[in-house]
């Protein structure tokens, strides 16, 4: 049984049923009471509810839930992989939680589940520097995984002035950090942003992305932070959610919402403090293939399902006008799909070239793989919308302001003017309201700013894989030729 099933309740109700716990959630000025019913809030989190929800469905449950040590069933997210065979498990999982939402929704696959996952997996590794971090991080991945909590994140400082440390963003505690410790746990004060899904979640892992210095001491912290913790306010970007499902198809049902977190003097205990003041521990948490992999894994199935989805409505938006057959839109087309392939191939070569990590005893995604298709898809996804754009010219804009039209007086108009090549009207405004959503629309931009950001910077993150990869091999190569007066003849 899932934790908490003997209730009677699912897993989707329970989970709707926890959100009504004093969390601080503002929107529009104002504290948002009863978050579930919240017209900005609703149709979000009744889809993940829903989503959820497919942990019980006699067919689909094996697929998304193992058995663990104590008999309970828990989210596949949280299954360590101990043979080879689950990391195709967890594959499968994902890719299931992905198509439920088209990809849309990055924080209910289990990214963050997966990353709790992947820090239980590393804590002996880094037990010599602290010999608390092990058992807090087992209690905590437990505590989660039994509870089948949702998990986001927070990592940056508030977006002040990049070129200072944490510590010269002016005043002590711009950034987070701790303000008194006590017998209980510490006194934390300061912002991190962004935390997507954060309004709704259970909890939050809080901690720096990016390495810390020296003088950053008192920032190096790893902190797991549950969402209705006392002096923790979320403050939420503007709501991108509709709650018209005939005319905004995404915005009503996935508006992940992104919040910044005040931390006001929030008691954080003992048993959430995972690095207290500690850079190098923090980057050695941060920066090891176990540390981050299982996580990552989820988000590359979750870029398929995205890429999958993107391709489809191009796919559709060529044939509604006809345009197939010429040879420019074919390869537009095709793009989309060498996209979808490379992401899928590079997955598939991870997966398969898993290996056994001694240390841990855990099989590991191919690292490099994994991190050259996430860093991909911060490329792709921005050039598959703007094939979106170039297949539609301004057919996007003909769609009437709502469906509606074609009950009303100008309805028999709407079916001369506004039909497609291959289908009638209504169909092809569907269509139109739907690419639209992911092209023009405030979530579209949303969209395209998550993919492009929400592993980091770009810039710094192909610059990291450059540094990090072993180039020595390639350069030998050239050297020997270099060296030798006659190349090999085979
Ligand atoms: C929709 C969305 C959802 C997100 N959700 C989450 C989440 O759930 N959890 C989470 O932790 N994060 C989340 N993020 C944040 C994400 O991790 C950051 O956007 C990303 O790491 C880049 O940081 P930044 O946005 O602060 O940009 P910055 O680092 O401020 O960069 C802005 C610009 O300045 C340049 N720049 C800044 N500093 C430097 C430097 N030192 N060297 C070179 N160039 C520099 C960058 O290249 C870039 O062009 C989300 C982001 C988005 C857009």
């Amino acid at each position: 049984m899932l934790a908490g099933s003997n209730t009677g309740t699912s897993s989707g109700s329970r989970f709707i049923q926890r959100l009504n716990d004093g969390r601080k959630v503002w929107l529009d000025g104002k504290l948002v009471e009863h978050i579930a019913s919240h017209p900005d809030f609703r149709g979000t989190i009744k889809s993940v509810a829903g989503i959820l929800d497919l942990q019980d469905d006699p067919v689909l449950a094996p697929q998304l839930v193992y058995e663990t040590e104590t008999g309970a069933r828990a989210n596949m997210a949280f299954l360590i992989p101990e043979q080879k065979e689950d990391i195709f498990r967890r594959s499968r999982s994902f890719k299931i939680w992905s198509d439920a939402t088209f990809g849309v929704m990055s924080r209910v696959g289990g990214t963050y589940r997966g990353q709790v996952a992947s820090l239980y997996v590393g804590r002996d590794l880094l037990q010599s520097r602290d010999p608390y971090y092990s058992i807090k991080i087992a209690n905590y991945y437990r505590y989660v995984r039994d509870h089948d909590l949702m998990v986001t994140s927070a990592g940056h400082d508030p977006q002040i002035d990049r070129t200072k440390l944490s510590s010269e963003l002016g005043g002590l505690y711009t950034a987070l950090r701790i303000v008194r410790e006590t017998e209980d746990g510490i006194i934390v004060r300061g912002a991190k942003m962004l935390a997507t899904g954060s309004p709704y979640m259970d909890e939050i892992i809080v901690s720096p992305l990016a390495k810390k210095t020296s003088e950053e001491k008192p920032y190096a912290l790893l902190l797991m932070v549950a969402v209705n913790t006392p002096g923790l306010h979320l403050i939420c970007r503007e709501s991108f959610a509709s709650e018209d499902e005939e005319n905004q198809p995404l915005s009503s049902r996935f508006d992940e919402m992104d919040a910044v977190l005040v931390f006001d003097d929030a008691l954080i205990p003992w048993e959430r403090v995972l690095v207290k003041e500690d850079p190098e521990l923090l980057w050695k948490v941060r920066s090891t293939a176990v540390g981050s992999g299982l996580g990552l894994h989820e988000s590359i199935v979750r870029l398929v399902s995205k890429l999958e989805f993107v391709a489809a409505v191009g796919n559709e938006l060529a044939d509604s006008i006809g345009i197939k057959k010429f040879a420019h839109v074919k390869e537009k087309l095709a793009e989309l799909l060498y996209q979808l392939e490379s992401i899928k191939a590079l997955l598939l070569s991870a997966e398969h070239e898993a290996k056994l990590d001694d240390a841990s005893g855990v099989w590991l995604l191919d690292s490099g793989l994994m991190t050259t298709a996430k860093n991909l898809g911060n490329r792709y996804y921005p050039r598959a919308i703007e094939i979106l754009q170039q297949l539609s010219g301004a057919g996007l804009l003909q769609a009437p302001s709502t469906l509606a039209e074609f009950r009303g007086p100008l309805g028999l108009q709407l079916q001369a003017y506004y039909r497609g090549a291959d289908r009638g009207a209504e169909e092809r405004v569907k269509l139109l309201k739907l690419a639209w959503e992911l092209v023009g629309s405030q979530l579209g931009a949303r969209h395209e700013l998550y993919e492009r950001y929400y592993a980091g910077d770009p810039i710094r993150t192909y610059a990291r894989q450059y540094v990090e990869y072993n180039k020595q091999p390639l350069i030998d190569k050239v050297q020997e030729h270099l060296l030798s007066s006659t190349f090999h003849h085979y």
